[in-house]
């Protein structure tokens, strides 16, 4: 299988999964970068993806389902109406030779899920505005306590998995890494790295768990010097990890 990124809107990315002529798409926001790339390279388009309801995410689905009939996986949300699968926590499907799995991963919205799996040697995982590279969501809807148990879910894949988050906002995510984690070699060197893909118009995902693990301020919540930024932005001493988390996400949404 190979995956593409397609841009859409300013920052997002749809995820195409090709196996021969047949695609799958991730988060389609908008349908016309789908059109384009199935044409471009002569694929049929077999299924959607969703994970959670944000427009989008979302907004080119009813477009791309108006001539074909279309798989639509997607969470448990009837305000999708274009699912044909709902997705739950456990659940397993084949596509294009693959077997995923639905991971309920509320946080950013209460419906959000995430899919991981096996394709071929790989191991993937789409997890939307969940695990950002170098960041994470939003909490719109759901608490801290649930994305840091999300977040942790995630993590834990194994290292070698490939992440493919929703949105490019790994550069402005490292800089906040960095303001939070000023020690860390291994995110200086990333920042290096990411610096230059932007430079040459090169998405910054897919990312790896090994490297969020690494660099990612939102997993490393029990690390002293994550604590101790933590405690500083807050003006609280912070009794958990769960906490340490929680203030890390507010100075984010400020910083
Ligand atoms: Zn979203
Ligand atoms: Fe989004």
């Amino acid at each position: 299988m190979n995956i593409y990124s397609l841009p859409a809107f300013t920052d997002n990315y749809i995820w195409a999964l090709v196996e021969g002529t047949q695609c799958w798409v991730v988060d389609p926001g908008q349908a016309a970068p789908v059109e384009r790339f199935l044409a471009t390279h002569q694929l049929q388009l077999e299924g959607v993806l969703i994970t959670h309801h944000h427009g989008d995410h979302t907004g080119g689905i009813s477009e791309l389902t108006k001539h074909r009939n279309l798989r639509v996986i997607g969470p448990d949300n009837p305000s999708i109406t274009e699912i044909t699968d709902t997705a739950r926590e456990g659940d397993s499907f084949h596509l294009l030779g693959a077997t995923f799995h639905t991971m309920a991963v509320p946080g950013h919205t209460l419906d959000h899920v995430a899919y991981q799996g096996e394709a071929g040697s790989r191991h993937v995982v789409f997890c939307g505005d969940t695990l950002f590279a170098g960041g994470c969501g939003r909490l719109f809807e759901g608490t801290p306590a649930q994305m840091w148990h999300s977040l942790n879910k995630i993590a834990d894949l194994p290292d070698r998995t490939e992440v493919y988050a929703a949105h490019e906002y790994t550069t402005a995510n490292l800089t906040f890494a960095a303001a939070v984690d000023p020690e860390n070699a291994q995110l200086q060197a990333r920042i290096a790295d990411v610096a230059a893909c932007r430079a040459h118009g090169i998405a910054t995902l897919p990312s790896s768990i090994a490297l969020e693990k690494a660099t990612n301020p939102f997993l490393r919540a029990a690390k002293p010097a994550l604590q101790h930024a933590a405690a500083l932005a807050s003006g609280e001493r912070l009794s958990s990890d769960e906490a340490v988390f929680a203030a890390l996400r507010a100075y984010k949404d400020r910083f």
